[in-house]
């Protein structure tokens, strides 16, 4: 039997659509399962100035619509410190609880290893982040809502291109992971995707430049991941103007706005199966696990592996942009 009777929740770092539905589920499993739940505002900077509130069945309703957190997010660099956390565990203990859902990215699950470690804390993470960077889970919650934004939005910038015969970069989110601009780039039909895991293995612009695309396209869009491994979309704006200056070139950065909306049906679905499995583990008493779906299975994914081992890029949808690009 679980010793818990009274979990926190909480939202960190960056915020993802779907987290609200994770709040809601977390919330609901806790109350049918006897538990109490907690809600703690602003991430781990909640716990460390005490911004605690009891979360009853109705403080979740109508949220699993809703982008953003109710909880709202933040970053806490308190809780980075050993005397930041230490006032975080004295606030949670004087509140009564007994474990942490965490639903956050890779820093958040970071954090919540190190609390669980020092302080013995049994710590449940849910993988909450758009650039579906966590290993152990095929998606995390907000990456399929993130995607369908980039798809509207290069429906639209497609129509631009086409009409002046440009050659857009567009750059999206996903920190050093490709997975934003690879499949952003399948599903809205883009020529090409740079991203940071090939930065190092071959020259992505040329690569796409000698593909040959002008031979049957006047117009192209190239989805750019955002990180200092690629150097974003205008760098290789830059270039192109230096090295290919017959292109007319134009830059568009999606920036925040892949982070807002309704989430999709996808991570409403996800969020709540997380959500719940997050209950079941802590009443089977795991701990110091992400939740992650693989295979459509729920499975326990150490935060060691969930946060230290690289998520591979599946070189298949490489091939299949490359081939279905000419
Ligand atoms: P994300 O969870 O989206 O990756 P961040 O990397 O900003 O976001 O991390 C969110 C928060 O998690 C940080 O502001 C900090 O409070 C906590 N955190 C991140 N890394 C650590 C760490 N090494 N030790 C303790 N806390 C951390």
């Amino acid at each position: 039997m679980a010793t818990v009777k009274c979990i926190g929740i909480l939202t960190s770092g960056g915020d993802a659509p779907g987290m609200n539905a994770a709040i809601r589920a977390v919330t609901r499993a806790a109350i049918y399962n006897g538990l109490a739940v907690k809600g703690i505002y602003r991430g781990y900077k909640g716990l460390v100035t005490g911004e605690i509130k009891e979360f009853k069945s109705q403080d979740v309703s109508n949220i699993i619509q809703l982008g953003g957190t109710i909880l709202k997010t933040a970053r806490c660099k308190e809780f980075t410190t050993p005397e930041g956390r230490q006032v975080a565990y004295d606030n949670m203990k004087a509140e009564g609880i007994d474990a942490l859902v965490i639903i956050g990215g890779d820093g958040s699950l970071t954090g919540a290893r190190i609390f669980a470690q020092e302080f013995d804390v049994p710590c449940i993470g849910l993988p909450g982040t758009i650039d579906n960077d966590l290993y152990g889970t095929d998606t995390t919650i907000g990456y399929d809502t993130a995607l369908n934004t980039i798809l509207d939005a290069v429906d639209k910038i497609r129509d631009t291109a086409t009409s002046h015969e440009r050659l857009f970069f567009v750059e999206v989110m996903g920190r050093d992971a490709g997975f934003l601009a690879l499949n952003g780039a399948i599903a809205s039909g883009a020529e090409a995707a740079i991203i940071p895991e090939f930065s190092t293995e071959f020259d992505q612009l040329e690569e796409f430049i000698k593909s040959g695309y002008r031979k049957s396209k006047n117009s192209s869009i190239v989805l750019v991941a955002e990180s200092e491994l690629t150097g974003g979309a205008m760098h290789y704006a830059e270039r192109v103007k230096n090295e290919y200056p017959q292109y007319d070139v134009r830059v568009t950065i999606l920036g925040h706005l892949q982070r807002g909306g309704s989430p999709s049906a996808h991570d409403r679905i996800l969020a709540s199966r997380l959500g719940s499995a997050a209950i079941d583990a802590i009443m089977e008493d795991q701990r110091n696990v992400m939740i992650g779906i693989e295979n459509d299975e729920i499975v326990y994914v150490p935060f060691s592996k969930a946060i230290k081992k690289e998520k591979p890029i599946n070189r298949e949808l490489v091939n299949v942009l490359r081939k279905l690009s000419i």
